[in-house]
């Protein structure tokens, strides 16, 4: 397994391909980095003795333990400690622990590639395990690839103006193929080791040029890493572990990729780029089931921690909230843990979680985000949004002051009370929380998608067969 280090040199050797803000970047820009501490923190938490169960395990590919970021889910217990890790990720990092993305797409690929050779005789999955085999060794970092620019949503690939709006193949030769197109808001892709790109939807037999699934080095010729950074705001005074994270997002051109064939996971089979994108998102949506947990995690503990700073525990307002957001945490996880329970076994021995769970998981997570941060935005009041800038609070002059006003509960330090409130500030008004609560909302799919996929899956009509029976209805 990598350390934390050996993580930062991989990325330092790197060619530069990032462009942020107007200029190429090196993966050392410092509006990177507190993406890069996410990441630190899943290697560190590996490394730790203490945290080796959970964040390790067994490989079935390459024997020894691995990091469990880059595992293969091959049982129940599998699933149940990757939701357990990223709820554990997600509480340290303040947010998203971001390196699922990877997980479940190489869970997804090692479902689907097996899929298509039982169809159509091919040979992606040997090419999959060996590629995995080396993504375990070197315990790589992948971003999952997968949101197309898409152009019209009204419109399916083959019928948009420019066919490019999707990514597509371009051509082929015996060595490998050239793909074109872009994905949007691809997380880590300016931290990430590889590029793992997938399809984002079902697909028709006109549309086979766009049924693709590649792996390529984050730094690949042609390949083009527009980034955009986000972090809470910097600190000058106020140290805390929060304001050292942060993430990034970019969109991903791959302007005539060439992509080795070893390195091509589908190409053409368009019969399967519904299940690949399914299959992932399953997979990942049963993730959000630990982390949105996490986020729900913190939301009660800053209405907690802002109750007892201001004088107002035990109101009743306050245990309301707090009894109905612990529900919220606890149903969507154990939603997660039903999903890893009612898990099947995939024809390559991937343990598959089941879909209406993760999907109904994820679903309250999403539909709640806003009403969670809306408690706390009620409990933290209007200062937080207002207050002064930190220097104000270190002048010798208009610092007293700000203390003494700022106090409600004597009990607690000043300092402590300008922590809270600093942090409160920047978990409701700052760039970097707008981002994640609309990550909140999109991330895994729009909400519509998780209604289709329940929808696509749920037996209603057992649904009516009950009632008929309790109606005495006979058809
Ligand atoms: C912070 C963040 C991080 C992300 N990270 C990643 C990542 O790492 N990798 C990745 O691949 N993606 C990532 N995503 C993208 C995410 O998966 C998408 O945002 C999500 O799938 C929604 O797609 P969209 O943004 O194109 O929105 P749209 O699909 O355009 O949705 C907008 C609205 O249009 C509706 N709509 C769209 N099409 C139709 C239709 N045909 N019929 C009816 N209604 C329709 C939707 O339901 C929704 O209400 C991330 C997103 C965010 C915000």
């Amino acid at each position: 397994m990598r350390t934390s280090e050996q993580y930062l040199e991989c990325l330092h050797a790197m060619k530069p391909n990032v462009y942020m803000g107007g200029e190429i970047v090196r993966r050392d820009d410092p509006r990177i980095l507190p993406g890069i501490n996410v990441m630190r923190i899943t290697f560190d938490m590996a490394s730790d003795p203490q945290n080796r169960e959970l964040f390790t395990a067994e490989s079935q590919y390459i024997g020894g333990r691995i990091n469990r970021f880059c595992h293969v889910s091959h049982s129940v217990d599998d699933l149940l400690n990757k939701q357990k890790m990223i709820r554990t990720g997600a509480r340290l990092s303040g947010f998203c622990i971001q390196r699922c993305m990877g997980t479940d797409t190489v869970n997804a690929l090692s479902v689907v590639t097996k899929e298509i050779d039982e169809a159509h005789g091919t040979e992606y999955y040997q090419r999959f395990v060996e590629f995995l085999k080396n993504y375990q060794k070197k315990d790589q970092i992948a971003a999952a690839v997968q949101t197309d620019a898409k152009g019209d949503r009204g419109k399916r690939p083959h019928e948009q103006v420019d066919p490019d709006l999707h990514v597509r193949v371009v051509s082929q030769n015996k060595d490998g193929i050239i793909v074109r197109g872009a994905k949007e808001d691809i997380t880590m892709a300016s931290y990430c080791d590889e590029l793992i790109v997938f399809p984002t939807r079902t697909l028709t037999e006109e549309e086979k040029q766009w049924a693709v699934t590649f792996a390529i080095p984050a730094d690949w010729d042609n390949v083009y890493i527009i980034n955009r950074a986000n972090a809470p705001r910097e600190r000058k005074f106020l140290k805390a572990p929060l304001n050292t994270y942060g993430s990034s997002d970019a969109m991903v051109i791959f302007d005539d990729t060439f992509v080795p064939w070893d390195r091509v996971f589908m190409c053409g089979e368009y019969d399967f780029a519904g299940g690949m994108a399914l299959t992932f998102a399953s997979s990942h949506r049963h993730s959000y089931c630990g982390c949105k947990p996490a986020v729900e995690d913190i939301i009660m503990g800053l209405i907690a921690l802002s109750a007892e700073y201001y004088g107002l525990e035990g109101k009743s307002h306050i245990r309301e909230k707090l009894a109905h957001l612990a529900g919220i945490a606890e149903l969507i996880y154990a939603a997660g843990i039903a999903a890893a329970v009612e898990s099947t076994k995939s024809s390559s021995g991937t343990q598959v979680p089941g879909t209406i769970y993760s999907n109904v998981g994820r679903r309250l997570a999403g539909e709640n985000t806003y009403d969670s941060w809306g408690m706390v935005a009620d409990v933290a009041g209007g200062f937080p949004v207002t207050m002064p800038f930190e220097e104000d609070y270190y002048d010798p002059k208009t610092g007293p002051l700000i203390n003494k006003y700022t106090m409600r509960n004597p009990e607690v330090s000043a300092e402590n009370m300008h922590r809270l409130q600093r942090t409160l500030s920047d978990y409701l008004s700052s760039a970097w929380a707008g981002v994640w609560q609309v990550a909140d909302v999109h991330g895994g799919g729009s909400p519509a998608m998780e209604t289709i996929a329940i929808l696509n899956n749920y037996d209603f009509d057992e649904r009516k067969k009950i009632v008929k029976r309790l109606a005495g209805i006979q058809d």
